[in-house]
This record gives structure tokens, sequence and C-alpha cells, in this order.
């Protein structure tokens, strides 16, 4: 262990923890120990502090206790000639650091001005980090890159945030080198930044550093189902992140002594540090699975030598295009005056259309473009568009079609420069200038499906070949085919009840975070995620016979009502580890499904109205219930069967089969504005269905009532149908 950075983290340390001490004193001389403290929505309080002592701080004066925390745990500054044979007092110093670098970060909220602001992100709440982190442990994002400090220059900024992104590692940004975080260098680039983005830049200030690591600890509550109560549980919670999270950090720039105790803070979930200047390097491994402390590494060298270090495995295909690809570049939007071209909506005339052909009818690798090509078009055309798909395989299946099509967003979306939204014939679709400069062209859009269809469906994919029409005439005349085609896809799905088939299938994607959790999906009630249908669990197992999702046999039908059968509750018995042993698929009082954390909407029975509300994910208001929905998602979610609430996929909402144990969709009494107008036809038509096509308008949401006496009196008013029904409990 060399001594220099054990003496620089000590010393950083002892720097940080005196300045939350003073910036406490001073804000207890402010507002008093009674004032209110919290980070915006979470209910982790600080979560860096909770997780590690179990304790939730609601006041001023609760810091207290974290700050003389961290003060014990402070070793003294070793004079510099002593050898410290062990890490033990740095790795001392780093948590102090952090308890303390947390009281800093929130006082900032309670007292202003706060961290929040321009692209800066500040705290990240537990409903984004809920729908984000998920990818982090199941593995789409392979982990994150802490990075604090700055370039030299932004060329070289820009080069590293690109390739972590294609890499599809989450960046997080704080503190500064040279008077510079690298997220401003970012933002003079005009980088987009943002959770969407994979780059989340916390603050420029060091303390900034902790966000990264109270992400980290809220992972392993939220996924890894750790309670924090005391040493034991902060243990676990620190093996958990090293173990699934992989995470590291690269310090760019001089690091100075607090950045050398926030390293010694990261060491202690396994996070090792890279940094491209001459620092001492901590080599042996202990904590960490290989090194702790690399350097000096040239830059372009760093996130190679990063991912080797933590050990991480990388698997991208590369596609050959002129444009970066990856799920970082998914959520990136390109704005009117940065487009070059525009395909659908209201500019143009426009469809995509996957359909599947014989063996022999499809030429594999085939990519023609029938009309002008894009660098033939004026900056800000709008071009009428027609991408045609043909997909031959062995396995393939009409059913897939559709299974495959939807991907078709996706894939685009990742080409950087592409914002793709919407389906089949109703698409909108920009590619930037830049985009086009570089070089990407209409074909790209084909040698991204072929290539991206062969590479995630295998087993049922064996030859594509695609063609892309730009001539309004050819999209007039290829529309209806594709539209009949829509129809009778529909028409078919229509058809597909749960009576009509002998199987569901299972998903247990969701188990390596919720180890207990099963999703049981049928063809009338889709996963609670909202991302796997009863025949996309039918394509994935024939993808993949031992993947995630695999037929189980309903068995001898116990209630036809409840819908319970006797072969799910066997397999949910065994594949529950024995937790679980009854699953009504229809109701949310009997042994009602259970939720991991990624559910659309919650459901929730609000007794007094004899009804239920729903509310949906990223809706942040009060409820009806008198909980909102980051509150509803901690105790729904885990696992655990909960009467009275469920967490559900949006579309289940208009399906025959919701809650029909219950009586179904008449005992909605109020639902969130947003879910209303997102599931709007679907709704009036599920009412006229129902015999009230006014029905709808008796559903009340955060307009008309946020409290159970507005709820019931508007309910009275308008004469809801739940009022007169049988009592629900
Ligand atoms: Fe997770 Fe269920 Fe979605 Fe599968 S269907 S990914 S288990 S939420
Ligand atoms: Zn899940």
């Amino acid at each position: 262990m060399s001594k220099i950075i054990a003496t620089r983290a000590i010393k950083g340390a002892h720097k940080i923890v005196d300045r939350a001490k003073n910036e406490l004193a001073k804000a207890i001389e402010a507002k008093g120990k009674d004032f209110q403290v919290s980070f915006p929505d979470t209910h982790y309080s600080l979560p860096f502090a909770y997780a590690m002592l179990g304790i939730k701080a609601s006041r001023i004066g609760d810091l207290i206790e974290i700050i003389d925390y961290a003060q014990s745990l402070l070793p003294p500054v070793p004079s510099e000639n002593v050898w410290l044979p062990y890490l033990g007092p740095t790795l001392d110093a780093g948590m102090a650091t952090l308890f303390s670098e947390e009281v800093i970060e929130v006082l900032k909220y309670a007292l202003g001005p706060s961290p929040s602001y321009d692209y800066w992100v500040g705290f990240t709440n537990d409903a984004i980090l809920r729908e984000q982190g998920i990818k982090l442990v199941d593995g789409r994002m392979p982990g994150f890159a802490a990075i604090v400090g700055s370039t030299p220059t932004n060329e070289e900024a820009v080069r590293i945030i690109r390739e972590l992104q294609e890499k599809r590692i989450l960046v997080f940004m704080s503190a500064s080198a040279n008077g510079k975080c690298i997220a401003e260098q970012l933002a003079e680039e005009n980088v987009q930044m943002g959770w969407d983005t994979f780059l989340v830049p916390h603050g420029k200030d060091i303390s900034a550093t902790v966000y990264a690591l109270n992400i980290a600890v809220r992972a392993a509550i939220m996924f890894g189902g750790i309670t924090p109560k005391g040493i034991k549980e902060a243990k676990d919670i620190l093996i958990y992140n090293k173990n699934r999270v992989n995470a590291f950090v690269l310090a760019l720039g001089e690091v100075d002594d607090e950045k050398h105790a926030n390293a010694a803070g990261a060491i202690n979930f396994g996070f090792p540090a890279i940094a491209d200047t001459d620092i001492d390097q901590i080599l042996p491994t202990g904590i960490c699975k290989y090194e702790h402390v690399v350097s000096p590494v040239e830059r372009d060298k760093m996130v190679q030598k990063a991912i080797e270090v933590r050990g991480l495995k990388i698997t991208t295909e590369k596609i050959d295009i002129p444009v970066p690809h990856g799920p970082a570049f998914e959520g990136e939007r390109v704005r009117k005056e940065q487009t070059g071209a525009e395909i659908g909506a209201k500019f143009s005339k426009a469809f995509e259309y996957l359909r599947m052909k014989k063996l022999e009818g499809v030429e594999d690798g085939k990519i023609t473009v029938i009309g002008p090509e894009l660098d033939e078009f004026k900056d800000g055309s709008a071009v009428p568009f027609a991408l045609v798909i043909d997909v031959a395989g062995r396995k393939m299946q009409p059913d897939f079609e559709s299974v495959l099509e939807r991907r078709i967003h996706t894939f685009l979306s990742e080409a950087m420069g592409v914002m793709h939204t919407g389906q089949r014939n109703m698409i909108w679709v920009r590619i930037s200038k830049e985009a086009r400069k570089a070089g990407f062209k209409f074909r790209h859009f084909g040698v991204i499906m072929h290539s991206k269809l062969l590479h995630d469906f295998p087993s049922i994919v064996d030859k594509v070949s695609v063609t892309v029409y730009t001539k309004e005439e050819d999209v007039e005349r290829l529309l209806p085919e594709a539209l009949k085609a829509f129809d009778e896809r529909d028409e078919r799905l229509s058809g597909l009840t749960d009576e009509s088939v002998d199987v569901f299938y299972s998903c247990k994607l969701c188990q390596s975070y919720a180890p207990n959790h099963v999703c049981i999906i049928s063809p009338q009630r889709l996963g609670l995620c909202g991302a796997y249908s009863w025949l996309d669990g039918k394509a994935a197992f024939e993808i993949n016979p031992t993947g995630g999702n695999e037929p189980v046999s309903k068995g001898t039908c116990l209630s036809e009502e409840k819908g319970e059968w006797q072969g799910i509750n066997d397999y949910l018995y065994v594949k529950s580890n024995k937790a679980l042993s009854r699953f009504s698929l229809y109701s949310i009082i009997d042994a009602p499904t259970t939720s991991c954390g990624c559910f659309e909407c919650i459901i929730a029975l609000i007794p007094e109205a004899n009804g239920v509300m729903i509310v949906n994910r990223g809706f942040s208001e009060m409820t009806p219930c008198g909980m909102k929905f980051t509150t509803l998602a901690g105790s729904v979610g885990g696992g655990e069967q909960v009467p009275g609430f469920l967490g559900v996929g949006k579309l289940y909402i208009t399906s025959k089969k919701f809650i029909s144990a219950e009586g179904g969709f008449k005992r909605i009494v109020w639902m969130t504005k947003e879910l209303k107008d997102a599931l709007s036809d679907r709704m009036k038509k599920r009412a006229e269905e129902m015999g009230e096509p006014d029905f709808v308008d008796k559903i009340a949401d955060e307009t008309i009532a946020i409290t159970t006496e507005e709820l019931l009196s508007f309910l009275e008013k308008v004469k809801h149908p739940a009022l007169a029904m049988p009592a629900m409990m």
C-alpha cells in the first residue's frame, strides 16, 4: 500500500469532513435543527447514509449523527514517512468522505441554490433510477464510469465519451480539473446529456461525486432486495456492488487530495480508479477484482484499460455504418434546426413493414434503394418513405412478423443522429445534418436492420433483405398491401384469448434482482413491464429455449373467474423458490400476481370508493390513495404478493380480463390524465363493448380529484357504477 496515496486520501477526507461540518453548523444557525432536509422524490432519505447506517435523516439536526460518524471514521493524517501496510485507514477515509459529501449536497437542496439546473442533473430521483438502473443490473448497460475532472481538449473529451457510449457504459460526471468539468466540455460541443443518452452530469463540485455512489447503493436496495439496517446490510450492499455493478472511476487531469479521498471511497464498492496523470498505483488485488488504482494511462487507452481492470465483458457487434450505433443513442433527439431530412408524421407519406417470405424468396444481405438517396435531398427536406423488410428462416412464423417489426424502432434509433418514433404507417423519423455529413444514407437503414435482425434473432432469422422506397408513387402503391397485413395481424391478435391457448409463457428476466418474481404472460395479460406479450414470449422461446421465457401448461382450471390454474400454480411454486404457491391472474385481492419493480402502472384499491385507481410511472404528484407513485412502487415491488395492489403493463387496463374477478374495467374510479390520454381510443372502445359509452368520462383524474373526499363527491355526481357494485373486500 502506497504511503503517498494513503496520505493524500486521508488528507482529502479531512478537508471534506471539515467542510461538511462547517456547512452544517452554518445551516443549523440559519434554519435551526428542525428544518426539513431531503433530496427530491426519494424514499431513501440520504441514500448513502441510509444504506450504510440504516438511518433516515429528515431534519437538519439529523445530519449531525452522520457527520459525527464520518468524523469517527477519520484516521489521523499519517506523517509523510510512515508506511501504511493496510488499505484499512484509507478505505475508512473514503467512507468518511462520501458521508460528508452527501450532507454537503443535501444542504444545497435544503438551502439553495439547487444543484439541478441547466444540464446539471444533481440528485437522480427513485423513479428515474428504477427505470434506468435496471439496465445496469440486467446487463443492458454493462457498467458505469464515474468521470472526475476534464481533458486538455474538448475533442478528447468527446472521443472518450463516444467510446463509452458505444460500449453502452453509463457515464456520471463530476468535479473539475483546470477549472473545468468534462460535462462543460460536452456542453460546449453540443453533446446531448441526460439519462436518455447515458451521460449524466452530476455537478461541478467534488461533492457531486457522491451521487454516483448513492445511485450504486440504491441499485442494491431496489434491485438486490437488501433492506439497510446496520453493518451487516451495509457490507451486503458493498458486496452486491462489487459483484453486480461494473463501475470504475476515470480521473482526468490533476488528482488532488479530495479526488484521492473519493477514489478511496469508490474502492470500498470494488470500483477501481484509472488516472491519466502519474499518481501512485495500488496494484495488488484485495477489495477490487483486480487492481485498485492504475496510472498513468494514456487517454486514448483509458476506457480499454478500465474495462480490463474492472473485468468487464463487452460484446458489441460492429455495424458497418458511418455513425456510431448503440443503446446510448436511442434516446437522443434531433431538433428541427439540426434536421437533415424528415420522414413521416405530417411531413410525408411513410410506412415500415416487415414480412415473412419463403427461404428461396429472399436474397440475404440485398439492400436496395429505389428513388433518390439521402444526399440527393436538400437539407431539411421531407422524404416519402417506405421501408420494406423481407425475412426468411426455417423456424420463422407469421406470428413473429410483428415481434420483429416492433424492433425497427429500437434498431434505427440506436444510430447516432437518427430519431425514430412510432411504427407501421405512423412513423416519424429525423436524420440529423451531422449524420448526413458523416455519410449516412438510406441504405444504412438496410445495413442496420440486416445486421441486427441476424444478430439478435439467430434462431428464427436466416436471411434478410431490405428495400427502401423514396418516391411518392411507390410509397402510395405499396401502402395498401402493408395496411391489409396490419389489419390481418390485429384481427388475429384480438382473436387470441386466454381460453384459446393451452400454454402461457413465463418471464423470469427480472429474477436477477427480484429473485422470487415470475411474470406469467397470457394472451390477454402482458408482462408488467409492458415489453412482453404472449407472442413475444412465444418468439423468445423459439429464439432461445433456455432463456428467460418458457411455455407453462395451464393444466386444470381451478377458477375461471379469478384466472387460476393448477399448472401455473405448480410452476410458480418451483420458480419462486417455494415462496409462492398461488397466482390469480385476474384478481387484485386473492393471490394477486407479484411485481419486480418494472411495472408501467400500479393499480391500488380505494376501499372508500369501492373501486381502484391507476397511476403510471413518471407521475410524480399525490394520488387519492394517499401515496405517490414512488411510495407505492416501494411497497408493491420486490416479488411480494400484496393484496390490494398490482403492478401491471399499461395495455392490461383495456383487456377484458382486467381484474375481472372483482368486476373489471368498471372498477376504475381514478387514473392519471396522461394514462387516460394514452389509452383514449382503447378505453372508449372498451366502454362501448360494456354498453356504457360514456363510462370513460366518469373516471376521475388529477385535474378532478386528488383527495378521497374530492373523488367521492365526483363519483357520486357522475353516478359512477362502482358505487353500486358489491363491496370489493
Ligand atoms: Fe421482467 Fe416481467 Fe417484463 Fe419479464 S415480463 S422483463 S419478468 S417485468
Ligand atoms: Zn421487472
